[in-house]
């Protein structure tokens, strides 16, 4: 029997044999898991990320290591939060944190992909850009699971790899030549029916968002109780409806607190679809604030998602409504100033993503509204590239490229030569 159930946010139906779906009759609300075990657990199927009991995953085959979940003292005291703690997902081996993409990406790949090898998935096909595409890439690369990544050419300065994983074979990265983002999806799932892979489903894979949730996880070991705040920048605001979603299995389980952590989530200005909507209230983005030209001006590209779960019922806006969660909007020039007081007090680099957490917390804080009312959890989603590159060897990718109007013969010879 397994140690899970996947059940519909709206009508409480179980689904049986559920992978990456929605329930038939409520398609616009999301799936969660429900594990049998209602009390937390530490002592999981495995070790570092594998150490927990609420995962959809049963017997992980291969090695993922977890956060670094510690309290600060430089960064806290400068912001005047008594009670601060920082997960820090990406490489800073000095605090116990090997994240070798550098981001908290490697959670949602590692816990994807032992979930579709234990549903029986032959391999995926995922196509996007930057963070999410480098992570599974490297998973793998790891589990030897087959993976296709697709990618718009134009996002190929982003994508680094390690040189010692030899990860171009195992996982090749096929990049749209002539396209854009929405192309490559396109590309991708005419090459996932070519290959009989599934295409990586995104939000609505319960085990994309319950390997983000590795986060929460981690700090309530860490802590011992649930934070009172919890910061987050948001791009397809999968990382928060995780947080959210974790933060409401520790509440049933009873021992780690009364109330949900109030969630403070943060974009960067001038794309900020999700802060505009809900500096309006509304369940709705509006489509004028996806505009191209907003995402050029902004320094962080892995938040600029123009189709986030917000909506969505079971999303971002739920999270926020259920939780007393307020918006931000960061500008460049407080992302690059929060990085710097972040790098000067702490002593580890961050990416331009973390930054903006990072910058909303300083706002927070300045404000008042947090930091006398029980632990804060900031949460840095990335960082230790630079780090990184001080212990190990990274190199640009060698994409094999295709074309946005591959025939379906196309892309079948292409994927004889691609996939071995
Ligand atoms: C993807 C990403 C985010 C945003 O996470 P979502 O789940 O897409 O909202 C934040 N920071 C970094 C470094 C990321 O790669």
């Amino acid at each position: 029997m397994s140690h899970f159930n996947i059940v519909c946010r709206k009508c409480g139906k179980v689904l049986e044999n559920a992978y990456c779906a929605f329930c038939e009759h409520c398609v616009n609300a999301l799936l969660v898991t429900e594990y049998r075990e209602k009390e937390f657990s530490s002592r999981g199927p495995g070790e570092g990320a594998w150490k927990f009991n609420w995962l959809p995953v049963h017997s992980p085959g291969f090695k993922q290591p977890g956060p670094a979940v510690y309290r600060s003292e430089g960064f806290a005291r400068q912001a005047g939060i008594p009670e601060l703690y920082i997960c820090f997902c990406g490489y800073w081996p000095e605090r116990g944190a090997l994240l070798q993409t550098c981001t908290f990406k490697e959670f949602e790949a590692a816990v994807v992909i032992q979930n579709a090898m234990e549903n029986g998935m032959q391999g995926l096909v995922a196509a996007s850009a930057g963070n999410t595409a480098r992570a599974f890439a490297h998973l793998s690369s790891t589990s030897g699971f087959p993976a296709i990544i697709v990618v718009p050419s134009m996002c190929l300065p982003e994508m680094w790899y390690l040189e010692e994983k030899g990860i171009f074979g195992s996982a090749p990265t096929i990049a749209v030549s002539d396209g854009d983002y929405s192309d490559s999806i396109n590309v991708a799932k005419r090459i996932a029916l070519v290959a009989g892979m599934p295409f990586e489903g995104g939000v609505k894979n319960i085990a994309k968002r319950d390997g983000l949730g590795i986060v929460m996880l981690e700090a309530v070991n860490t802590i011992g109780t649930l934070p009172r705040h919890y910061f987050q920048a948001v791009g397809s605001g999968a990382g928060a409806i995780a947080a959210w979603e974790m933060s409401e299995r520790f509440l049933k389980d009873g021992r780690y607190g009364s109330s949900l952590p109030v969630l403070h989530l943060a974009q960067n200005l001038p794309f900020a679809p999700m802060t505009k909507a809900y500096m309006r209230k509304s369940r709705e983005i509006d489509p004028a604030d996806l505009d191209f030209a907003f995402i050029s001006e902004t320094t962080t590209r892995v938040l600029s998602n123009r189709y986030p779960a917000y909506g969505v019922l079971g999303g971002v806006f739920d999270a926020l409504q259920a939780t007393g969660g307020t918006m931000y909007g960061i500008t460049n020039d407080e992302v690059y100033a929060a990085m710097d007081i972040f790098e000067e007090t702490e002593g580890i680099d961050l990416v331009p993503a973390a930054g903006v957490a990072t910058a909303a917390l300083l706002k927070a804080a300045k404000k008042g509204t947090v930091g006398s009312d029980g632990p804060v959890l900031l949460n840095i989603t990335g960082g230790g590239e630079r780090r990184l590159k001080r212990d190990m060897a990274v190199g640009r990718i060698n994409p094999l490229l295709i074309s946005k109007n591959a025939s379906e013969k196309e892309i079948e010879k292409f994927l004889r030569h691609a996939v071995r």
